[in-house]
């Protein structure tokens, strides 16, 4: 067994869609990045990359590669998958927060949910997504951007 973590961080801007968890959600402003920028997908992934010790989506999908220009983050985290299930690694499950202050979360949790397992390949209750505020606090609660949060645990069931 291993368990792993990541954290993410994008910064709002206008005139780009909002990608969370693969659900594109309803906004005045998107996420800057150089892919979707699904910075929920990001998380997820870094802590799966980490879990099997398989360094970073940085190192994985370099940013400065125009291959990853608008990259949908569903797709890339079915990589990781299929990374993961060529090493022998299984997710038992996964948890994640998102920290903003807007939009609400909670009517897009259970899509977001679906489309995270549905890349993984795992069954829905094993995705965990949450989201919080900062009270006001920091970037996040000033809304120049979103942060994200991911702890996993995998299991190495043929190596
Ligand atoms: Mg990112």
């Amino acid at each position: 067994m291993r368990i792993g973590s990541g954290y993410d961080v994008h910064a709002f801007v206008s005139g780009r869609p909002l990608v969370l968890g693969g659900v594109e959600v309803a906004f005045d402003r998107g996420l800057a990045g150089h892919s979707d920028a699904d910075v929920l997908t990001h998380a997820l992934m870094d802590a799966l990359l980490s879990a099997m010790r398989a360094g970073d989506i940085g190192r994985l999908f370099p940013d400065d590669d125009p291959v990853y220009a608008g990259a949908d983050s569903i797709e890339l985290l079915g990589r990781v998958a299929a990374l993961m299930a060529g090493e022998g690694w299984h997710l038992v499950d996964a948890d994640t927060v998102l920290v903003l202050e807007r939009p609400r979360i909670a009517p897009h949790r259970d899509a977001m949910r679906a489309r995270l397992a549905g890349a993984l390949g795992v069954p829905v209750e094993s995705i965990g997504v949450k989201a919080t505020t900062t009270e006001g606090l920091g970037f996040a609660g000033r809304e120049e951007g979103v942060a994200a949060y991911a702890v996993v645990l995998l299991e190495r069931t043929d190596a």
